[in-house]
């Protein structure tokens, strides 16, 4: 007998995909099999449908506690659930974890306050470098590091990294870093104010490409130097995945993440609507953005973020373009994009399960528990309607945001149902479940 049986689905996994029903028992799957197994309490009849993995989002800022006017985790965590997203990892910028008391106070704030289940990551500052093992040994996601002053977040220089990225290696954890160099994006800043520069344009030119790259260079190299495991933060452009795959070559254990923002818009789209399309690095050229999608239908990509940071558009449009908030919401809209790829050939449904879904559950120590879909792991999943077509509104948005910079795109393929370990959190775009069905999960510990 089973909770709960999905019947008639496509089942896609990074393997492939067969026909098949699953079971799901106590929240997790109790089995798969290729024809229906009878006797569960309810059974969902997935016909015309696909089920895929849970997304597992690894780079969301939900601002809670923070910034909670902006967003907070039952808006955001809905969002996310109708998004076909079932494990997020969240950090805050002006509310950052920097000891493991930090994070022990976060994950309990949070007990009651998410929709689908939830990893923390802590922010590494110059002067808590000394925190990272015992952040880690206490069950951080990741370790959040940036290489220019951004949000109000202080930057390690070249000689905080290299101290930072060895203690990382001794321990056995892994940093999620932002990469921009400080000098150059301080050099441009000094230039553009001192042209008098305001309109928004100035966005690309402060946050340009060179700073992404001299960054990633650097990061690379010493993730090299160290052994540190290190994931490149929002790639915007192909070079960070050849400087990347350079020093992997060599060695070193990098991986990168891209985000559906420099997939789908482009530095024009900046320039011409300013604070909804202010994020960074910021969207680069058509070209970029072309080679981005070869390079995740080659499987030369790690995985897929949304890096979800939104503000209201009353808040986007509050001050200048130097001063209104980075960050664009999106955990709602990145799996629909990512279908919308796969109906015209982009990439395959595969691959989404593969880069959206099992590389970061494997990169945070959360697979085969999450991102799998197999006997014993959690019953994390989302069903949807590959041929749906509709277009994305902004009336639809859960997130505090209630705007997407994706609104009127048409889009084939749809989330319809999220289940996190065996509770249906989402429905046709409605949340179903309470919030604080979420848990906070901590990764496994580190083997070493
Ligand atoms: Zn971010």
């Amino acid at each position: 007998m089973f909770d709960c049986e999905i019947i008639n689905g496509v089942v896609v996994t990074s393997a492939g995909r067969q026909r098949a029903s699953i079971a799901v028992h106590d929240g997790h799957i109790a089995a798969i099999s290729p024809t229906p197994l009878g006797g569960a309490a309810r059974v969902i009849d997935a016909a015309d449908l696909v089920v895929l993995p849970g997304m597992v989002d690894q780079h969301v800022h939900f601002m809670d506690p923070g910034d909670t006017t902006r967003e907070d985790f039952p808006h955001g965590s809905a969002a996310a659930a109708v998004g076909g997203i079932t494990t997020v990892i969240e950090h805050t910028h002006s509310h950052p974890v920097l000891t493991a008391s930090d994070l022990k106070a976060k994950a309990a704030y949070l007990a009651d306050r998410s929709v689908v289940d939830f990893g923390l990551a802590a922010h590494i500052f110059p002067e808590t470098i000394a925190q990272v093992p015992a952040l880690w040994a206490e069950g951080a996601a990741l370790c959040k590091v940036f290489t220019c002053v951004t949000h109000g977040v202080p930057a390690l220089q070249s000689d905080d990294l290299l101290r930072c990225f060895r203690i990382l290696a001794q321990v056995g954890a892994r940093a999620l870093v932002h990469c921009e160099d400080d000098a150059i994006t301080a050099d441009n800043e000094e230039r553009l104010h001192a042209a008098l520069r305001t309109d928004y344009g100035v966005i690309v030119e402060w946050r340009s490409w060179e700073a992404e790259l001299v960054a990633v260079n650097s990061v690379a190299l010493l993730a090299r130097l160290t052994g540190a495991e290190i994931t490149i933060a929002h790639a915007s452009q192909p070079e960070v995945i050849s400087l990347a795959a350079r020093e992997r070559q060599l060695g070193a254990h990098i991986s990168v993440e891209t985000c559906p923002q420099y997939l789908t818009l482009a530095a024009a789209d900046v320039v011409e609507h300013g604070p909804t399309r202010k994020c960074t690095p910021p969207p680069r050229d058509p070209p970029a953005q072309a080679k981005l999608w070869d390079l995740l239908a080659h499987d030369a990509i790690d995985l897929i973020s949304t890096d979800h940071a939104p503000s209201t558009l009353a808040q986007k449009q509050h001050g200048t373009i130097w001063e209104c908030h980075f960050g664009l919401p999106g955990v709602e809209t990145t799996l629909p994009i990512l279908l919308d790829a796969a109906s015209v050939g982009k990439l395959t449904l595969e691959q989404i399960a593969q880069r959206y879904s099992e590389m970061p559950a494997r990169l945070l120590g959360l697979w085969p528990r999450k991102g799998a879909l197999v006997p014993g792991a959690d019953a994390d999943l989302v069903l949807v309607d590959p041929t749906a077509r509709y277009a994305l509104q902004d009336a639809n948005i859960l997130s505090k945001a209630g705007w997407t910079p994706y609104a009127g795109r048409q889009i084939t393929g749809r989330p319809v149902m999220t289940m996190v370990r065996g509770t249906v959190v989402a429905e046709h775009g409605a949340i179903r479940a309470d919030v604080g069905t979420g848990r906070w999960v901590r990764r496994a510990p580190a083997s070493a």
